[in-house]
């Protein structure tokens, strides 16, 4: 099942033909690449919100949460979210999130975990 549009400016991305983050992973568009491994790469966020701010994504495309059907992937995920994290250095903690569909306020339909630190990040978000 293919994912639902959004109703936001951002250009809405629903296969991994055009798909603006599988072109990230891929290198066909440049992005601020930081870390990358067998199954994942992240990159700086082009409009951030925090003084860090960067998408840990799959290379494979799924358009969001929900389209994961491999429990392994999901840890993997999770763990190189840590492994990022690690690496930059975001000892005084961090916010992690992974906006699903439109209520969630996904905007770009390829899974990505936002990593968001170097503030203090207030609960609940809007
Ligand atoms: P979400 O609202 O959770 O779908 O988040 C999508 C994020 O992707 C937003 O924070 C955007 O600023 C970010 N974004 C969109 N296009 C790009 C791009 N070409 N390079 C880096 N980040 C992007
Ligand atoms: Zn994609």
């Amino acid at each position: 099942m293919l994912p639902q549009l959004g109703s936001n400016d951002y250009t809405l991305t629903m296969d991994s033909n055009n798909c603006i983050f599988c072109k990230i992973a891929k290198k066909e568009i440049p992005s601020k690449l930081i870390f990358e491994n067998d199954d994942f790469v992240a990159f700086n966020d082009i409009k951030p919100v925090s003084p860090t701010h960067v998408l840990v994504i799959p290379k494979t495309h799924y358009g969001n949460l929900l389209e994961v059907k491999e429990k392994e992937l999901l840890g993997k995920l999770l763990h190189t979210v840590k492994e990022v994290a690690n690496q930059l250095n975001l000892k005084e903690g961090f916010r992690t999130v992974i906006n699903t569909g439109d209520n969630g306020g996904q905007t770009v339909y390829h899974l990505h975990v936002h990593i968001l630190g170097g503030r203090f990040h207030k609960w609940p978000p809007g």
